[in-house]
Formats: C-alpha cells, sequence, structure tokens
C-alpha cells in the first residue's frame, strides 16, 4: 500500500488540560526538524488535528518509509504512528479502498475496526465493521476472527479525514523534548550518565550536556567518548550543546591543600557548584547526572547528602533504581553502551586513593574547603569551559 500520510497518537500528552495546545505544537515541531534532518523531501506538511499529528507525505515519500518510522519510533511524545491510506466519508468509498488495500496483503483471517474522532460523524462504527467486513468476506474470501484475526484494518474518521491502515507502530512514548525546560546533565563517558540523560528527555527536558575533564593529567579520550555519545542521543534532541569544563587546575588545590581521603567528595562538590552556575546563565531549572544509590563510594546517601549540599535547584538522578545490569541493558537499547565501554581515564580517580571516604562529615568537608577560594575557582572553569554545539 502507498501510504498518504502518517498518523502519529499520543498517549500522555491529552492529559496535559490547557497546556496541551502547547505539547502538541512542541511535538508537531520536534517531528518536522525530525524528518528535515532525517529525511529531507519525504513530506509535505505536519499538522494538528484532532488528537493526532497528521504528516502528509510526498509522492516521493514512499521511498523513505524506513527513514520516516525511524523519526517517529525516536520522537518522544508519540504512543504509536500509522502508515495510512485516505479515503473517503461514505460507506462505498470505504469498502472499495480497503479492498483494494487488503487485496495486496496476505492473510486468512481479519477483521475491521472502526472509529470515529467525534460523534459528529454521520457513519456509525458498528455499521462500519459489519458493511464492510461483509464486502471483505464476499470479494475475498477470508475468515472474519474478531478475537485474534491475522489482521486488523482500521478505518478511522476524524475531522474530514478517513483514514485506512493495517499496521500500528509502536513508539517510546514520553513528552516532547522542551515541553519540560531545560537541564543540565553532567555526562561523564561512563555507562550511565548517557542513559540518565535518556530519561531526562524522554520525560520533555531538553538536556544540556557538562562534561569534566583533567587534560593535561588525563588524555582526551573521555572528551571523544562525550561527543560521539551525544552524536547518538541526538537521534532523541536532534542538536545539543557540550559544555567541557578543566576541572585539573581545581584538583591541583585540592591535592596540595587537603587530606587525600575527602578528595572525590570535594571534586564533586566543585563539579554541582559548577553545574548549578551553568545552569543559571543557561535558564536550565535541574541538574541530572547518573548516580544510582550505593554503586559506587561517592553514591552512598551520605556522601550524596553532603554534595549535594552545595546546590539549590534540584538535582534529578532518574537511574536511582536501577541495578547496574538493567542500565547496561538499557544503555545496549540506546545504543551509547558500545562507546561507553571503550577505554579512557576518569577525571574522579585523579590524586584520589584506593578507598575513599564512604561516610563524608558535612564537618569535616566543610572544614576542608576552608582553605580553598571557592568562589573563583568556580567562577574561572565556568568562564573557560568550551562550547561545542553537536548536531
Ligand atoms: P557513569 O557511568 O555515568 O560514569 P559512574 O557509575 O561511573 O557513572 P560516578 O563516577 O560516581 O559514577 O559518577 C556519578 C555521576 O557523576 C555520573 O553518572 C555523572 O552524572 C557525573 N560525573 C562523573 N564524572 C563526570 C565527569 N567527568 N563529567 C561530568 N559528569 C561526571
Ligand atoms: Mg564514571
Amino acid at each position: 500500500m502507498k501510504p498518504d500520510y502518517a498518523v502519529c497518537h499520543y498517549a500522555e500528552i491529552g492529559l496535559k488540560g490547557k497546556n496541551r495546545r502547547f505539547f502538541e505544537d512542541r511535538l508537531k515541531e520536534n517531528i518536522k526538524e525530525g524528518l528535515k534532518t532525517r529525511c529531507p523531501g519525504a513530506h509535505q506538511f505536519v499538522k494538528r488535528i484532532h488528537n493526532r499529528i497528521l504528516i502528509k507525505l510526498t509522492e516521493k515519500g514512499e521511498e523513505f518509509l524506513d527513514d520516516i518510522a525511524e523519526v517517529l519510533k525516536n520522537t518522544f511524545g508519540i504512543a504509536y504512528f500509522a502508515f495510512v491510506r485516505e479515503s473517503k466519508q461514505e460507506m462505498e468509498a470505504l469498502k472499495d479502498d480497503c479492498i483494494e488495500i487488503l487485496s495486496d496483503l496476505t492473510f486468512d483471517s481479519f477483521r475491521i475496526t472502526a472509529r470515529r474522532g467525534d460523534h459528529s460523524i454521520p457513519l456509525k462504527t458498528q455499521q462500519m465493521n459489519e458493511v464492510v467486513g461483509a464486502h471483505v468476506l464476499e470479494h475475498l474470501g477470508k475468515k472474519v476472527n474478531l478475537g485474534s484475526p491475522d489482521l486488523t484494518c482500521y478505518i478511522d474518521l476524524v475531522q474530514t479525514y478517513a483514514f485506512i491502515y493495517t499496521q500500528k507502530i509502536r513508539s517510546k512514548g514520553g513528552l516532547p523534548v522542551g515541553v519540560s525546560g531545560k537541564v543540565v546533565a553532567m555526562v561523564s563517558g561512563g555507562i550511565d550518565s548517557p542513559v540518565a540523560s535518556y530519561y531526562a528527555m524522554k520525560r520533555g527536558a531538553t538536556v544540556i550536556f557538562l562534561h569534566f575533564h583533567s587534560v593535561p593529567y588525563t588524555t582526551r579520550a573521555s572528551i571523544e567518548k562525550v561527543r560521539e555519545i551525544i552524536l547518538v542521543l541526538n537521534r532523541f534532541q536532534l542538536r545539543a550543546r557540550l559544555f567541557l569544563v578543566e576541572l585539573a587546575p581545581i584538583q591541583e588545590e585540592i591535592m596540595m591543600k587537603t587530606n587525600a581521603k575527602l578528595r572525590v567528595i570535594l571534586y564533586r562538590r566543585f563539579m554541582f557548584r559548577i553545574a548549578e552556575m551553568i545552569a543559571g546563565n543557561e535558564g536550565a531549572h535541574a541538574i541530572v547526572t547518573g548516580e544510582s544509590l550505593g554503586q559506587v563510594a561517592s553514591q552512598t546517601l551520605d556522601n550524596m547528602e553532603v554534595i549535594e549540599r552545595v546546590t539549590k535547584i534540584p538535582i534529578l538522578r532518574p537511574l536511582i533504581g536501577f541495578d547496574k545490569q538493567e542500565i547496561i541493558n538499557l544503555a545496549k537499547v540506546i545504543e551509547t553502551y558500545e562507546i561507553s565501554i571503550q577505554p579512557d581515564q576518569d577525571c574522579c580517580s585523579l590524586f584520589v586513593p584506593k578507598h575513599p571516604a564512604i561516610k563524608g562529615r558535612i564537618d569535616d568537608v566543610t572544614e576542608a574547603e576552608r582553605v580553598l577560594e571557592i568562589e573563583p575557582l568556580v567562577q574561572k572553569a565556568v568562564q573557560t569551559a568550551e562550547v561545542e554545539v553537536i548536531d
């Protein structure tokens, strides 16, 4: 079947009351941009109709169905979509068009599932099911099976449109990127933070990425990895900004002036301060990390509390309840895993002992920080950050 449109259905977006229009417009724009980037020339227009986003395909659109499907599967906010043929809101046309579409397909049993967008449409769904079903039965000699048919032929009447299709394609759900505002995601190049960033996007956040490195004490490998990871995550967001911040000058200060046991905690307090300042400059309202409870020394509740005390904005930890293996499985699904497991050098392990404190006490930490010039160090780190646009 040569489809005329792709029709996208959303789930949760429909619950948003007054904000509904805002959500729908964002979804429409995100779809448009995805299509423009990934398969230019495949669509004529994208528009909002009752509870759906409608994508009119071009004459050439048929050549791009896989690419279009890829875009729609990666656009958050879509629950499912279908490639549809346009028909008319009259019984004879529906009967003929269903026969034409179904005669190309292989199946033994079928059912017709008609639906109408609202009750102003005069055709009744049960009547459409029966009349069109009988027509298919008669002309194609197939069996009706309402319980578990080989094929379901959907007839969807909405506004002035009539659509026919046989396949619903599942998408990822979530909310359109952008509707929840901006967040700063701290990404290390490890396995966890890309997955955490994915979940922030999935709930509608525009993610700004922030990576700390310790060049020249470490190689630039982690920077390269983060760039590659963002390219992969751009499937969901299309373009992203990456802040690269030098942690080494701060680490040198910490190394020279403080007790080795607390260094990881001190590094991380600086990372959060810097993240918060960047968030403020960028109009972002939260920091996202890939932390999960109890995974490593810095992720005990005690240490999280001591670390997070330096910031005021919310710290979101989408992976808090996941086991490592679950995170690995998710990283494979979103295709960041293979990049994350490439070797690099972690900035947090620079100048730190084998057994860092797992229960950092706030008094010890603030005492240790008294010898550091916190504000200037943070400001310098933010001012000298490199910013890249990745698209
Ligand atoms: P990941 O797999 O994301 O590296 P991890 O299990 O190695 O996480 P940690 O090293 O304790 O855990 O880091 C916890 C979180 O802190 C990371 O998920 C990330 O959000 C942030 N983080 C750690 N290192 C960096 C870095 N170099 N740059 C930016 N953020 C970082
Ligand atoms: Mg790590």
